[in-house]
Protein backbone atom coordinates (compact mmCIF):
# COMPACT_ATOMS: atom_id res chain seq x y z
CA UNK A 1 0.00 0.00 0.00
CA UNK A 2 1.66 3.42 -1.54
CA UNK A 3 1.69 6.09 1.85
CA UNK A 4 -0.61 8.63 0.06
CA UNK A 5 -2.31 9.73 3.31
CA UNK A 6 1.16 10.90 4.87
CA UNK A 7 0.52 14.62 4.67
CA UNK A 8 4.06 15.21 3.14
CA UNK A 9 2.73 13.49 0.04
CA UNK A 10 0.17 16.31 -0.37
CA UNK A 11 2.03 18.89 -2.36
CA UNK A 12 1.07 22.30 -3.88
CA UNK A 13 3.44 22.27 -6.85
CA UNK A 14 5.29 18.46 -7.92
CA UNK A 15 7.56 19.12 -10.51
CA UNK A 16 8.57 16.03 -12.79
CA UNK A 17 12.00 16.33 -14.21
CA UNK A 18 15.07 17.75 -12.60
CA UNK A 19 16.59 20.15 -15.62
CA UNK A 20 17.36 23.72 -15.99
CA UNK A 21 13.39 24.04 -16.26
CA UNK A 22 12.62 21.59 -13.50
CA UNK A 23 15.20 23.31 -10.89
CA UNK A 24 14.45 26.81 -12.15
CA UNK A 25 10.99 26.12 -11.56
CA UNK A 26 11.46 24.58 -8.22
CA UNK A 27 13.39 27.36 -6.85
CA UNK A 28 10.95 29.81 -7.90
CA UNK A 29 8.51 27.69 -6.61
CA UNK A 30 10.84 27.41 -3.06
CA UNK A 31 11.11 31.34 -2.87
CA UNK A 32 7.21 32.00 -2.75
CA UNK A 33 7.17 29.02 0.05
CA UNK A 34 5.32 26.22 -1.27
CA UNK A 35 7.77 23.81 -0.38
CA UNK A 36 8.07 22.56 -4.28
CA UNK A 37 8.67 18.80 -4.69
CA UNK A 38 10.77 17.66 -7.29
CA UNK A 39 11.20 13.96 -8.75
CA UNK A 40 14.00 14.10 -10.76
CA UNK A 41 13.02 11.13 -12.66
CA UNK A 42 16.08 8.71 -14.04
CA UNK A 43 18.72 11.95 -15.39
CA UNK A 44 19.25 13.95 -12.61
CA UNK A 45 19.87 17.66 -14.04
CA UNK A 46 18.38 16.21 -17.11
CA UNK A 47 20.35 16.90 -20.63
CA UNK A 48 22.11 19.54 -19.42
CA UNK A 49 24.30 17.75 -16.86
CA UNK A 50 25.67 15.88 -20.10
CA UNK A 51 26.87 18.60 -21.81
CA UNK A 52 30.53 18.57 -20.92
CA UNK A 53 30.70 22.70 -21.29
CA UNK A 54 27.93 25.13 -21.44
CA UNK A 55 29.48 28.19 -23.16
CA UNK A 56 25.95 30.37 -23.71
CA UNK A 57 24.58 30.31 -20.04
CA UNK A 58 24.92 34.17 -19.21
CA UNK A 59 26.65 34.67 -15.95
CA UNK A 60 29.27 32.69 -16.96
CA UNK A 61 32.07 34.14 -19.54
CA UNK A 62 34.59 30.97 -19.18
CA UNK A 63 31.93 28.42 -19.64
CA UNK A 64 30.38 26.19 -17.30
CA UNK A 65 30.14 22.27 -17.11
CA UNK A 66 26.69 21.09 -17.54
CA UNK A 67 26.43 18.87 -14.26
CA UNK A 68 28.48 21.80 -12.02
CA UNK A 69 25.52 23.84 -13.42
CA UNK A 70 23.07 21.39 -12.50
CA UNK A 71 24.51 21.18 -9.14
CA UNK A 72 24.10 24.68 -8.29
CA UNK A 73 20.45 25.03 -9.59
CA UNK A 74 19.86 22.12 -7.35
CA UNK A 75 21.72 23.56 -4.53
CA UNK A 76 19.75 27.24 -4.66
CA UNK A 77 16.55 25.24 -5.08
CA UNK A 78 17.20 23.33 -1.64
CA UNK A 79 18.89 26.60 -0.01
CA UNK A 80 15.04 27.69 -0.40
CA UNK A 81 13.64 24.48 0.81
CA UNK A 82 12.80 22.51 -2.46
CA UNK A 83 12.50 18.54 -1.28
CA UNK A 84 14.61 17.10 -4.18
CA UNK A 85 13.22 13.22 -4.81
CA UNK A 86 15.53 10.74 -6.83
CA UNK A 87 12.36 8.88 -8.16
CA UNK A 88 11.05 8.36 -11.51
CA UNK A 89 6.90 8.74 -12.14
CA UNK A 90 5.64 5.99 -13.47
CA UNK A 91 2.06 6.83 -13.59
CA UNK A 92 -0.15 10.38 -13.62
CA UNK A 93 -3.85 10.76 -13.18
CA UNK A 94 -4.69 14.34 -14.22
CA UNK A 95 -8.69 13.79 -14.17
CA UNK A 96 -9.31 14.72 -11.10
CA UNK A 97 -7.69 17.44 -7.90
CA UNK A 98 -5.33 17.10 -6.35
CA UNK A 99 -3.38 15.32 -9.35
CA UNK A 100 -1.82 11.83 -8.54
CA UNK A 101 1.40 11.13 -9.06
CA UNK A 102 2.92 7.63 -8.24
CA UNK A 103 6.45 6.68 -8.35
CA UNK A 104 7.70 3.37 -7.65
CA UNK A 105 7.29 3.32 -3.63
CA UNK A 106 5.11 6.07 -3.05
CA UNK A 107 2.04 8.14 -3.95
CA UNK A 108 1.86 11.81 -4.23
CA UNK A 109 -1.02 14.33 -4.81
CA UNK A 110 -0.25 17.68 -6.05
CA UNK A 111 -2.37 20.72 -6.21
CA UNK A 112 -0.50 22.26 -9.58
CA UNK A 113 2.02 19.72 -11.49
CA UNK A 114 4.75 21.36 -13.25
CA UNK A 115 5.95 18.79 -15.87
CA UNK A 116 9.83 19.62 -17.05
CA UNK A 117 10.29 15.79 -18.18
CA UNK A 118 12.34 17.13 -21.20
CA UNK A 119 13.29 15.00 -24.41
CA UNK A 120 15.08 12.09 -25.55
CA UNK A 121 17.62 11.06 -28.05
CA UNK A 122 16.01 10.17 -31.36
CA UNK A 123 17.45 6.81 -32.89
CA UNK A 124 18.55 6.17 -36.44
CA UNK A 125 16.45 1.99 -36.26
CA UNK A 126 18.91 0.82 -38.30
CA UNK A 127 20.62 -3.24 -38.33
CA UNK A 128 22.98 -2.90 -35.49
CA UNK A 129 22.25 0.23 -33.50
CA UNK A 130 20.44 -1.45 -30.58
CA UNK A 131 22.46 -4.55 -30.65
CA UNK A 132 25.57 -2.28 -30.37
CA UNK A 133 24.54 0.13 -28.37
CA UNK A 134 27.18 1.07 -25.26
CA UNK A 135 29.61 -1.28 -27.45
CA UNK A 136 30.47 1.69 -29.63
CA UNK A 137 27.19 3.45 -30.39
CA UNK A 138 26.72 5.96 -28.34
CA UNK A 139 24.09 9.31 -27.58
CA UNK A 140 26.30 11.44 -25.54
CA UNK A 141 29.77 12.19 -26.18
CA UNK A 142 30.61 13.45 -23.07
CA UNK A 143 29.46 10.29 -21.36
CA UNK A 144 31.31 7.83 -23.66
CA UNK A 145 33.99 10.06 -25.58
CA UNK A 146 37.02 8.99 -22.59
CA UNK A 147 36.48 5.49 -24.61
CA UNK A 148 37.35 6.53 -27.91
CA UNK A 149 41.00 7.60 -26.80
CA UNK A 150 43.25 7.60 -30.29
CA UNK A 151 40.11 6.26 -32.46
CA UNK A 152 38.27 6.86 -35.28
CA UNK A 153 34.99 8.08 -34.73
CA UNK A 154 31.98 9.17 -36.63
CA UNK A 155 28.72 11.70 -36.12
CA UNK A 156 25.75 11.50 -37.19
CA UNK A 157 23.64 15.08 -38.13
CA UNK A 158 24.49 18.27 -39.11
CA UNK A 159 23.21 20.02 -36.21
CA UNK A 160 23.80 22.10 -32.62
CA UNK A 161 24.26 18.98 -30.95
CA UNK A 162 26.09 16.91 -33.82
CA UNK A 163 28.90 20.01 -34.11
CA UNK A 164 29.72 20.66 -30.57
CA UNK A 165 29.84 16.52 -29.72
CA UNK A 166 31.73 16.41 -32.53
CA UNK A 167 34.23 18.49 -31.41
CA UNK A 168 34.21 17.71 -27.69
CA UNK A 169 35.17 13.84 -29.65
CA UNK A 170 38.40 15.52 -31.15
CA UNK A 171 39.76 15.62 -27.53
CA UNK A 172 40.28 11.80 -27.65
CA UNK A 173 39.29 10.62 -30.96
CA UNK A 174 42.26 10.44 -33.61
CA UNK A 175 39.44 11.43 -36.42
CA UNK A 176 36.31 12.27 -36.19
CA UNK A 177 33.96 11.98 -39.30
CA UNK A 178 30.65 14.05 -39.11
CA UNK A 179 28.23 12.44 -41.37
CA UNK A 180 25.44 14.53 -42.75
CA UNK A 181 22.46 13.87 -45.08
CA UNK A 182 22.70 17.03 -47.12
CA UNK A 183 25.67 19.12 -48.12
CA UNK A 184 24.99 21.76 -45.47
CA UNK A 185 24.76 21.47 -41.78
CA UNK A 186 22.47 23.06 -39.85
CA UNK A 187 24.35 23.96 -36.82
CA UNK A 188 24.73 27.49 -35.90
CA UNK A 189 27.49 29.49 -37.62
CA UNK A 190 30.25 29.45 -34.38
CA UNK A 191 30.15 25.52 -33.95
CA UNK A 192 30.31 25.10 -38.06
CA UNK A 193 33.44 27.81 -38.06
CA UNK A 194 34.88 25.69 -35.21
CA UNK A 195 34.22 22.36 -36.96
CA UNK A 196 35.55 23.22 -40.46
CA UNK A 197 39.16 24.84 -39.08
CA UNK A 198 39.77 21.65 -36.42
CA UNK A 199 41.70 19.28 -38.69
CA UNK A 200 40.57 16.13 -36.87
CA UNK A 201 37.25 16.93 -38.04
CA UNK A 202 36.16 15.42 -41.39
CA UNK A 203 32.82 15.95 -42.94
CA UNK A 204 30.87 13.00 -45.52
CA UNK A 205 28.17 14.75 -46.84
CA UNK A 206 25.25 13.71 -48.69
CA UNK A 207 25.06 10.24 -46.92
CA UNK A 208 23.27 8.34 -44.59
CA UNK A 209 24.13 5.39 -42.71
CA UNK A 210 22.28 2.30 -43.13
CA UNK A 211 23.82 -0.70 -40.52
CA UNK A 212 26.19 -0.84 -37.84
CA UNK A 213 28.49 -3.22 -38.55
CA UNK A 214 30.38 -5.16 -35.79
CA UNK A 215 29.83 -8.31 -33.30
CA UNK A 216 30.99 -7.13 -29.92
CA UNK A 217 32.41 -3.93 -30.99
CA UNK A 218 31.12 -1.55 -33.73
CA UNK A 219 34.02 -1.96 -36.46
CA UNK A 220 32.40 -0.21 -39.62
CA UNK A 221 29.11 1.48 -40.78
CA UNK A 222 27.61 0.96 -43.81
CA UNK A 223 27.56 4.48 -45.81
CA UNK A 224 24.89 5.53 -48.36
CA UNK A 225 25.28 8.07 -50.82
CA UNK A 226 21.57 9.81 -51.30
CA UNK A 227 22.49 11.63 -54.40
CA UNK A 228 23.92 8.35 -56.68
CA UNK A 229 22.71 5.64 -54.33
CA UNK A 230 26.52 4.70 -54.28
CA UNK A 231 26.78 2.29 -51.00
CA UNK A 232 30.34 1.63 -49.48
CA UNK A 233 31.65 0.67 -46.12
CA UNK A 234 33.54 3.34 -43.69
CA UNK A 235 35.70 2.18 -40.63
CA UNK A 236 34.84 3.13 -37.08
CA UNK A 237 35.14 2.40 -33.53
CA UNK A 238 32.51 4.67 -32.49
CA UNK A 239 29.46 5.88 -34.01
CA UNK A 240 27.69 8.68 -31.75
CA UNK A 241 24.30 9.33 -33.13
CA UNK A 242 22.95 13.09 -32.63
CA UNK A 243 19.61 13.71 -35.22
CA UNK A 244 17.41 15.02 -32.61
CA UNK A 245 15.04 14.66 -30.07
CA UNK A 246 11.95 13.34 -28.88
CA UNK A 247 9.76 14.57 -26.33
CA UNK A 248 8.99 12.70 -23.17
CA UNK A 249 5.24 12.87 -22.73
CA UNK A 250 4.25 8.92 -22.46
CA UNK A 251 3.19 9.31 -19.09
CA UNK A 252 0.69 11.86 -20.31
CA UNK A 253 -0.92 9.79 -22.77
CA UNK A 254 -4.56 10.81 -23.62
CA UNK A 255 -4.40 12.64 -20.38
CA UNK A 256 -2.91 16.66 -22.02
CA UNK A 257 -3.06 17.88 -25.17
CA UNK A 258 0.29 17.68 -27.20
CA UNK A 259 0.97 18.73 -30.84
CA UNK A 260 1.44 16.28 -33.65
CA UNK A 261 5.05 15.14 -32.46
CA UNK A 262 4.21 14.48 -29.01
CA UNK A 263 5.07 17.70 -27.80
CA UNK A 264 2.97 19.42 -24.75
CA UNK A 265 0.94 22.15 -25.60
CA UNK A 266 1.19 25.66 -23.66
CA UNK A 267 1.14 28.82 -23.97
CA UNK A 268 3.13 31.48 -23.07
CA UNK A 269 1.84 31.15 -19.40
CA UNK A 270 3.30 27.70 -19.65
CA UNK A 271 -0.20 26.78 -18.94
CA UNK A 272 -1.09 23.03 -20.75
CA UNK A 273 -5.22 22.75 -21.73
CA UNK A 274 -5.57 21.15 -17.42
CA UNK A 275 -5.84 24.28 -15.23
CA UNK A 276 -3.25 24.00 -12.56
CA UNK A 277 -0.89 22.05 -14.90
CA UNK A 278 2.03 23.60 -16.64
CA UNK A 279 4.82 22.43 -18.44
CA UNK A 280 8.50 23.51 -19.70
CA UNK A 281 11.55 23.18 -21.39
CA UNK A 282 12.10 20.85 -24.04
CA UNK A 283 9.06 18.60 -23.18
CA UNK A 284 6.92 21.48 -24.74
CA UNK A 285 9.76 23.49 -26.85
CA UNK A 286 10.89 22.34 -30.21
CA UNK A 287 12.45 25.29 -31.17
CA UNK A 288 15.20 26.75 -28.52
CA UNK A 289 16.16 23.87 -26.42
CA UNK A 290 18.72 25.69 -24.22
CA UNK A 291 19.21 26.07 -20.93
CA UNK A 292 18.47 29.77 -20.64
CA UNK A 293 15.09 29.36 -22.30
CA UNK A 294 14.42 25.96 -20.21
CA UNK A 295 15.65 27.75 -17.11
CA UNK A 296 13.15 30.77 -17.85
CA UNK A 297 10.05 28.60 -18.85
CA UNK A 298 10.77 26.97 -15.59
CA UNK A 299 10.39 29.99 -13.69
CA UNK A 300 7.61 31.44 -15.44
CA UNK A 301 5.72 27.89 -14.36
CA UNK A 302 6.38 28.43 -11.25
CA UNK A 303 5.26 32.11 -11.28
CA UNK A 304 1.83 30.59 -12.59
CA UNK A 305 1.55 27.88 -10.66
CA UNK A 306 2.10 30.58 -7.51
CA UNK A 307 -0.91 32.84 -8.63
CA UNK A 308 -2.77 29.85 -9.29
CA UNK A 309 -2.85 28.70 -6.17
CA UNK A 310 -3.79 32.08 -4.31
CA UNK A 311 -6.31 32.20 -7.01
CA UNK A 312 -7.81 29.46 -5.03
P1 LIG B 1 18.40 19.42 -34.80
O1 LIG B 1 18.75 20.87 -34.86
O2 LIG B 1 17.00 19.00 -35.04
O3 LIG B 1 19.35 18.70 -35.85
C1 LIG B 1 19.20 17.35 -36.13
C2 LIG B 1 20.16 17.00 -37.25
O4 LIG B 1 20.04 15.62 -37.51
C3 LIG B 1 19.86 17.75 -38.54
O5 LIG B 1 21.05 18.15 -39.16
C4 LIG B 1 19.11 16.71 -39.35
O6 LIG B 1 19.33 16.85 -40.74
C5 LIG B 1 19.71 15.42 -38.87
N1 LIG B 1 18.78 14.30 -38.94
C6 LIG B 1 17.53 14.22 -38.43
N2 LIG B 1 17.01 13.00 -38.64
C7 LIG B 1 17.94 12.29 -39.31
C8 LIG B 1 18.00 10.97 -39.80
N3 LIG B 1 16.98 10.11 -39.65
N4 LIG B 1 19.13 10.57 -40.44
C9 LIG B 1 20.16 11.42 -40.58
N5 LIG B 1 20.18 12.68 -40.13
C10 LIG B 1 19.09 13.11 -39.49
O7 LIG B 1 18.80 18.74 -33.40
P2 LIG B 1 19.97 19.14 -32.37
O8 LIG B 1 21.26 19.31 -33.06
O9 LIG B 1 19.86 18.13 -31.27
O10 LIG B 1 19.53 20.55 -31.83
C11 LIG B 1 18.22 20.71 -31.30
C12 LIG B 1 18.05 22.12 -30.75
O11 LIG B 1 18.95 22.30 -29.65
C13 LIG B 1 18.39 23.20 -31.76
O12 LIG B 1 17.49 24.26 -31.57
C14 LIG B 1 19.78 23.61 -31.40
O13 LIG B 1 20.06 24.95 -31.73
C15 LIG B 1 19.78 23.40 -29.89
N6 LIG B 1 21.15 23.12 -29.40
C16 LIG B 1 21.94 24.21 -29.17
C17 LIG B 1 23.24 24.03 -28.74
C18 LIG B 1 24.09 25.24 -28.49
O14 LIG B 1 23.57 26.34 -28.52
N7 LIG B 1 25.37 25.11 -28.25
C19 LIG B 1 23.76 22.75 -28.57
C20 LIG B 1 22.94 21.65 -28.84
C21 LIG B 1 21.62 21.87 -29.26
P3 LIG B 1 18.75 18.10 -41.56
O15 LIG B 1 19.65 19.24 -41.21
O16 LIG B 1 18.86 17.65 -42.95
O17 LIG B 1 17.34 18.28 -41.09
Amino acid sequence: MKDVKKPENLVDVLILGSGPAGLAAALYAARAELKPLVLTGMELGGQAALTNTIENYPGFPEGVGGAQLGELFQKQAEHFGARIELELATEVDLSKRPFTVKTYDHEYLAKTLVITTGASPNHLNIPGETELTGRGVSYCATCDGWFFKGKKVVVVGGGDSAVEEALFLTRYASSVTIIHRRDALRAGAILQHRAKENPKVKFIWNSVITAVIGEDAVKAVCLKNVLTGEETEFPADGVFIFIGHTPNTQLFKDQIETDERGYIKADLLMQTNIPGVYAAGEVMDPNYRQVVTSAGMGAAAAIQATKFLESR
